[in-house]
Formats: C-alpha cells, structure tokens, sequence
C-alpha cells in the first residue's frame, strides 16, 4: 500500500499511446509533406490509450484502450510492463490486432487479463485469436495470452479497480462499436482526470449517448481529415460534436496524413487540441 492512498483513486493519467489512422503515418511509401515531416507529432503509431491509475487500495494499475498492431513498439516507449484490463471498441484491424502481445503481461504478473467487449466483438476475437480463446486446441502448450472475455453492453456500467466503465454507443459508419466512459466510484476527478471518455472511429452519436457524456472533465474523439468520410468524423464534424458534448479538455485522434499538427492544431476551439503519441493527460498547466 503507497502512503495517500485514502481508499481513493489518485494520479489518473491517459496515455494516447497511438494517434494514427489504420495505416499509421507515415503511410508506407508516401513521400508527402506531413509522411515525411520532421515534427514528431506528426508521426502516428495506430489508434489506442493506457489508463494509469492508483486503485483505493494503492496498487498501481494500467487498462488498455484497445490494442493496436503496434502494441510490441508503444508499449516498449512508454514502459508499460502490466496490464490490469483491456477495454474494447471495435474489432477493426488497426484496434485489436496486437492482442497477441499481452501474453508478456500475463507472464510478468502471472495471473489471467479481462477483457471487455460487447458480444459480436467477442465472437470476432474467437474466431481471430483461437490459439488463445481456444488455448486447448493448440498443438503444443505454447506462450499464448491468458483473457477472460467479458460481456459488456451500452449504459450498463462494471466497476472494477475503484473505477467505473460504461460503455456507450457510437456509430462508425453503418457499424455500431462502443465508445467508454470512465468515471471514479469514489465521485472524485483522480489527479483531474475524471470523468473521461473514449470515443474513437466515430460518425455518429446517438441521442441516448450525448446524455451519457454529460459533465466530462477528458473527452478523446475521432477526427480522421478535412474531407468527408463514411465511417469517421471530419475536422468540422469533430469539433461540432466537441462543443456540444463540452468536456473540460477535448483531445483528437485517429488523424490521416492530411492533419499537419503545426498547422491544425493552433486553429482549434479553446479547450479542443491535436493528440498525438506519447500524450499523456491531464496535460500539465503550461
Ligand atoms: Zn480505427
Ligand atoms: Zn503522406
Ligand atoms: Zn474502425
């Protein structure tokens, strides 16, 4: 037990551990100004955050936001060496296909992981990653992840850690996912934090989830490029959704090769700013 504690979460901090669209930037081959700039908040590994955390009990503890392909690479940048939960959106590739490597963390803290996710996406993680949901099949009693899979659905909140997850209903494209709102059992903002909410490959937001995204002192939001787009928000739609959810502090991901982060970033909203990988907030005041 850390001294402090005082049976309150403490020193929340998101980490956005990737900022990057499916194909990452830079995209592979592309010679463009912003694939080939020298600014490194524009280079963006793939979509997906850890959540850092001091649990009531003071047990330091990390949650996943999805895992990307680039999982192995972030997590050796941002020295992530536990895994207490995994938090899924949707299961398109650029989200859930680095699942394979949290095998180390079942390895290091020698325990199982739980992952959560609504039940098409469970079923989708079955059929992908057999060798792990179906461990009893394999061949050879190999070095497989360990995960409890988890039913989750929309507005129905799980607390785990002194922390309380909802998930809540997004529209990507004709695709329904999740988005997660976090807030501390405790009522507290954890180090100014919480509430929080993760909403990435979004195009639509349902009534009923406007309502459940209320009071948000951190909101992470889908902002793909300037032009339209089927399944994500523009610049103009994100920021729109931004002012009307009106979070504390609004942070965009999921950025193309479009998005020069020296250029679009000064022209957004107060209280609105670009990601990008390795932020972690609550930023600190500058
Ligand atoms: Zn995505
Ligand atoms: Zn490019
Ligand atoms: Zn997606």
């Amino acid at each position: 037990m850390s001294e402090g504690a005082g049976g309150r979460v403490s020193r929340g901090q998101l980490e956005l551990l990737g900022t990057g669209t499916s194909s990452g930037v830079p995209v592979i081959g592309c010679t463009c100004a912003i694939c080939t700039s020298d600014d490194p908040r524009d280079q963006r590994l793939r979509t997906s955050a850890a959540l850092r955390f001091c649990d009531p009990t003071g047990l330091d503890r990390i949650w996943l936001l999805d895992v990307s392909p680039d999982h192995r690479t972030q997590a050796l940048k941002s020295g992530i060496t536990r895994c207490d939960a995994i938090l899924i959106t949707h299961t398109h590739v650029d989200h859930v296909w680095g699942l394979d490597e949290v095998r180390r963390y079942n390895a290091i803290m020698e325990s199982s992981i739980d992952l959560f996710a609504e039940s098409n996406a469970i079923e989708t993680l079955e059929r992908i990653y057999e060798h792990i949901f179906h461990a009893h099949r394999n061949a050879n009693n190999s070095f497989v992840a360990n995960l409890i899979a988890n039913h989750v659905t929309p507005g129905k909140s799980i607390e785990r850690h002194g922390l309380r997850m909802t998930p809540v209903r997004l529209l990507h494209g004709r695709l329904p996912i999740v988005g997660w709102r976090i807030d501390t059992v405790d009522g507290g903002d954890g180090g100014g934090l919480f509430p929080m909410a993760y909403c990435t490959d979004v195009s639509g937001i349902p009534p009923e989830t406007y309502a459940a995204l209320r009071d948000l002192k951190t909101l992470v939001l889908d902002m793909l490029r300037f032009r339209a787009h089927p399944t994500h928000f523009t610049v103009d739609q994100a920021v729109a959704h931004a002012s009307e959810i009106a979070a504390q502090n609004t942070v965009f991901v999921h950025m193309t090769h479009d998005i020069k982060h020296s250029e679009v970033d000064p022209i957004l909203p107060a209280g609105m700013s670009l990601g990008f990988d390795g932020l972690r907030l609550p930023c600190a005041p500058c």
